[in-house]
């Protein structure tokens, strides 16, 4: 065995869980210990400041800069007291991390020398160099300040010894270049257009705000495995590898007993979510060997979104005290399940209500409806929209591969909802109704049954899926920042909302009709209108992909050809109109989403083509001489007749070798001359789509012929570890 495999497979045996004991048995006991939340202010801060904050995050009321001072003081108080001697603006950027830099507290004082200070205006803004941040040209190089804002309603929290202070980041010219400004633009929007339509069934709703709970898939891989293999530590996937004969065919990972290595690392990161206070909950093992879920409670999505990258960060440093690498890339092995991150999403409002939820009456119950069918409306005019959000180089490998969601974009129901929107369409004339007419319809949607919850025939093949009191957006990748996702599904349901509100009130106006009858003339033409992206079946069948054809709903797999859709009318509407972007900063974003895809690719081209040239061709090489050394041998001890009867299949099998190393060598080249041509394309729009047509090709072919090889060079040999080690070692 080649020797770097070797070695890792000395340090594998040596491996022992390293178990960790929680401060206490209560997890309540320790929650939230390492956050500066409400309870922590109630007890750092002034009464005034301390309502001014707490007004900020329900209200999101400005805090006055006087206030942010006496904020500033007690959070620093706290986070001294608790060890911290930096803090940091933490911030989500355009790239695949978050970022943060930290200060220490000190600075010098009239005459005492040091002291420790934290002032308001450090809290409030600080302004990082945004230069090396992508930005998508929006940024001019003379220009390269950026500033960080406080996001009040996500809290401080502390690190080891750093406070560290969630924020926005935008541009010296004030365009957002991260991914929470516009998930809180698209959260405002959908708060307020939310709160008009609820008025139409409850006054008293003054606030909705949508939920989000993430479920987390993700691989653990032994380190010194990891570490011998460069496609992973480089590009986060495997490049090469054959199958192991035996994977997930069996069924016996998903929800089987977990590895104890692995149960000592999640119980680790837990207990440190615990104390972040992040609500993590479930957990288990996946559906492919080595792949496993972490799940919290929801929260409010902007939190929840923050409490998922935390965690992301948070699971790749514990891992390695664990001697595990933690892989969130959506499809590490080939030939197995890759890994998503559901968002489970819903839409909560001040009352405690959850909206998509069905109620105990009519009332509750047209209110329901009256979301759930504006939903499903804004994924079917969105769905272009909401593929471009998911759609990546990493996800690509993923959608529409073994039992991930296609590329195509449908919503799933159920059969008991289902049937209250076909009925709903049945009965309500094209006029205004009979008091009959009325009431039966009252009644109807009355009887829409409370235990809809349980009744929701769970379709696990469908990309949005109704399940009961909530959707859950399945194909949203593995390593995605949720908040990309989440700004179009929640800006585009601002947009649908505020156009349902205007249709109504114009019935009502024009028609003199009833609210509740104009509620129900649009919700039916809304049914009608969005039907085709309703679809109940097995959304991984070759069938359904004919059937989305027919229906016209668009199947794109391109990361470049989706990104287009950010350029369309109905973008401008949902994104530029809505207010959640500024024309520059949607090109921009794009455009850094052009350029992220095509660096994807070029790093995993040259991975590959080093790896091929200097790992698999000389192993080949190698093993091939020693054929060649045999049939010589054989040459020398046998007849003419026997050596023919004997050498013939070796012989074949060395030319066998020579066939993929020959095409392995040629295709390599052309892969390179390929990336020479699309790398002097200036626009990065043309280059993606260059990449993407010209280069992306060869990754497949190149691997086929390395995954043959490795059928047949010597395993003592191969210098790679193989699927069987990767996936069944821990
Ligand atoms: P699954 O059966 O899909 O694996 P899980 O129970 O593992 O479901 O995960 C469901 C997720 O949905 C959890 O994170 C949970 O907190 C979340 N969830 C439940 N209700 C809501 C809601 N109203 N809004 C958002 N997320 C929700
Ligand atoms: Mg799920």
């Amino acid at each position: 065995m080649a020797q770097f495999r070797t070695l890792a497979f000395q340090e594998l045996l040596k491996r022992k869980p390293r178990k960790v004991i929680p401060p206490s048995n209560e997890i309540s006991d320790y929650y939230g210990t390492n956050v500066f939340d409400l309870k922590k202010m109630e007890r750092y801060l002034s009464r005034e400041a301390y309502k001014s904050v707490k007004q900020a995050i329900v209200e999101g009321t400005h805090i006055e800069r006087k206030m942010a001072d006496h904020v500033a003081a007690g959070m620093k108080e706290w986070a001294v007291d608790n060890g911290a001697t930096h803090y940091t603006h933490w911030f989500h950027p355009l790239t695949d991390a978050t970022a943060e830099k930290h200060d220490g507290f000190i600075e010098f004082g009239d005459s005492l020398g040091l002291v420790e200070n934290f002032s308001g205006e450090l809290l409030v803004q600080q302004e990082p160099d945004a230069s090396s941040f992508p930005s998508g040209g929006i940024r001019n190089t003379f220009e390269a300040r950026g500033y960080t804002a406080w996001d009040v309603s996500s809290p401080a929290f502390l690190v080891g010894t750093t406070l560290c202070v969630p924020t926005v980041f935008v541009s010296y010219t004030g365009e957002a270049i991260d991914y929470k400004a516009p998930l809180l633009r698209a959260l405002f929007e959908l708060d307020k257009a939310a709160v008009e339509v609820c008025h139409y069934f409850d006054k008293n709703i003054t606030k909705v705000y949508a939920t989000l709970g993430w479920e987390q898939e993700y691989f653990l891989v032994d380190e010194a495995l990891f570490n011998a293999r460069p496609d992973l530590i480089l590009t986060g996937r495997t490049l090469v590898g054959h199958q192991s004969p035996k994977d997930q065919q069996l069924e016996d990972h998903y929800f089987s007993s977990i590895p104890e290595r692995a149960m000592a690392f999640m119980e680790d990161f837990e207990m440190e979510a615990y104390k972040l206070g992040i609500p993590v909950k479930t957990r288990h093992n996946e559906v492919a060997p080595n792949q496993f879920e972490c799940a919290p409670i929801f929260e409010e999505a902007n939190l929840a979104n923050d409490h998922n990258q935390l965690i992301m960060d948070l699971m790749k440093r514990i891992a390695r005290r664990h001697n595990f690498r933690v892989l969130f890339h959506e499809k590490p092995f080939g030939g197995i399940n890759g890994s998503g991150k559901h968002n489970n999403w819903s839409l909560s409002t001040n009352t405690g209500i959850n909206l998509l939820s069905p109620g105990k009456n009519p009332k509750r119950n047209l209110q329901f409806l009256t979301f759930l069918v504006n939903v499903v409306k804004t994924v079917y005019d969105n769905q272009d929209l909401l593929r471009a959000s998911i759609l990546n180089a990493g996800n690509s490998h993923r959608l529409g591969a073994n039992e991930a969601p296609p590329a195509i974009i449908s919503v799933f129901l159920g059969s008991t909802l289902s049937r209250v929107l076909d009925e709903i369409v049945q009965k309500v004339p094209d006029k205004k109704m009979t008091p009959e007419e009325k009431t039966e319809l009252k009644l109807g949607i009355g009887k829409i049954p409370e235990i809809i919850l349980d009744n929701t025939d769970r379709n696990r093949t469908s990309p949005f899926a109704f399940t009961g009191n909530k959707f859950e957006f399945r194909a949203v990748g593995s390593a995605a920042n949720c908040a990309g996702p989440m700004t179009i599904l929640n800006a585009a349901l601002a947009y649908q909302l505020k156009e349902f509100k205007k249709e109504v009130d114009k019935l009502v106006e024009k028609k003199s009709m009833k609210s509740d009858e104009a509620i129900f003339q649009v919700l039916t033409k809304y049914i009608v209108a969005s039907e085709k992206i309703r679809f109940e079946g097995d959304n991984y069948c070759d069938a359904w992909k004919k059937e989305a054809e027919k229906r016209g709903l668009t199947n794109v797999t391109s990361v470049p050809e989706s990104l287009m859709n950010y350029f369309t009318p109905q973008a401008k509407k949902v994104l530029i109109k809505n207010g959640i972007f500024k024309e520059r900063e949607l090109k921009g974003r794009v455009e850094v989403e052009f350029e992220k895809f095509t660096k994807k690719v070029q790093i995993e081209a040259r991975v590959l083509g080093d790896l091929v040239i200097n790992h698999i061709v000389p192993t080949a090489v190698q093993y091939q001489n020693r054929l060649i050394e045999n049939v010589r041998g054989l040459k020398e001890i046998f007849s003419e007749k026997e050596f023919l009867e004997q050498a013939g299949e070796r012989m074949e099998l060395i030319k066998e070798i020579s066939g993929h190393i020959t095409f392995i060598k040629s295709k390599v080249n052309e892969m390179i001359e390929a990336r020479k041509v699309a790398n002097k394309i200036e626009n990065e729009k043309e280059k993606a789509f260059a990449y993407d047509r010209t280069v992306r090709p060869f990754l497949d072919q190149i691997r086929y012929h390395v995954d043959k090889l490795e059928m047949v060079v010597d395993d003592e040999m191969w210098v790679l570890p193989k699927y069987r080690e990767l996936l069944f070692t821990i």
